[in-house]
């Protein structure tokens, strides 16, 4: 029994036989799969802020109607739903656009430890908010790399916010930079962000970098988390050659480390 759908030709040959060629459509189906399985995700991530929407629309137009006080609290519940839509869509398209990017090289020399100071800098307003302390002692020297600065910022704020959002009250976060990385035999450097906060389950690391697994989805969501920020870094590194790795221990803390090649 054949199934038709992997027959690609049919032909005769010599001595009255037939040849049928088929295709193996394992990688394809699975591809398929993975498309299919994308966009129930992404449908069912923007059907549940919508659906909150709309519940309140109808509440304000009833029975909040005439009562100031309910219309001003739902209305700033219903801007936490929309801007999280806004997020998920922002999020999507810089999936889309790092993946479209992802054969082509980065070309710009820079220096990676100006690059994190200034990264420190912008995330310092958000650890002040959440109590954080981050910590970075940057080498004294450059550290040279090939490499996309806009996508590395991309790779370090989300490292970092994930540490401040995930980490807990109290908690301290810290950047490393580890010149030429011994255990490595290219020339490479490592950056690691280390937090000492709530930790991940041993089950979850190797799947942490697919798009919307959340290890703690009640936490991820409340913190307004879309579950594709580790997606998108493992879409970035890899375009760097690089290697993202994570270790982490449950109620002690995680590190992330993302290693380069130096240029
Ligand atoms: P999200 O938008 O949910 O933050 P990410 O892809 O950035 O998605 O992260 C995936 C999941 O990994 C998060 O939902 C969270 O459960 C977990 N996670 C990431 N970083 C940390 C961390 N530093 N400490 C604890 N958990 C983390």
């Amino acid at each position: 029994e054949v199934d038709l759908r992997y027959i690609v030709g049919i032909g005769a040959v010599e001595g009255g036989a037939v040849l049928i060629t088929f295709q193996d459509v394992t990688e394809r189906e699975q591809a398929n799969q993975m498309r299919r399985d994308f966009v129930a995700n992404v449908s069912h991530e923007l059907r549940t802020p919508l659906t909150a929407l709309m519940g309140f629309i109808e509440t304000l137009r009833g029975a909040a109607r005439d009562d100031p006080a309910a219309r001003d609290r739902f209305l700033t519940i219903m801007e936490g739903e929309a801007s999280r839509m806004n997020r998920l869509v922002g999020d999507l398209l810089s999936l889309n656009r790092v993946e479209s990017k992802e054969r082509i090289r980065p070309k710009e020399q820079m220096d990676l430890v100006a690059h994190l100071c200034s990264t420190l800098k912008t995330m310092q307003p958000l650890a002040d908010a959440g109590n954080v302390s981050l910590n970075f002692s940057p080498p004294e020297v450059p550290v040279m790399i090939i490499g996309d600065p806009d996508q590395l910022l991309q790779v370090f704020i989300n490292l970092v916010e994930n540490a401040i959002k995930y980490g807990g009250d109290q908690v301290e976060v810290t950047l490393e930079l580890l010149d030429r990385d011994p255990s490595l035999r290219a020339p490479a450097v490592r950056v690691q962000v280390t937090d000492n906060g709530a930790g991940i389950d041993p089950i979850h690391l190797p799947r942490l970098t697919e798009r919307f697994y959340r290890a703690d989805n009640h936490r991820s969501r409340e913190m307004g988390g879309t579950g594709l920020g580790l997606a998108i870094v493992k879409h970035i590194v890899n375009r760097h050659r690089g290697r993202l790795r994570v270790e982490s221990d449950l109620g002690a803390g995680t590190c992330f480390s993302v290693t380069l090649p130096l240029s």
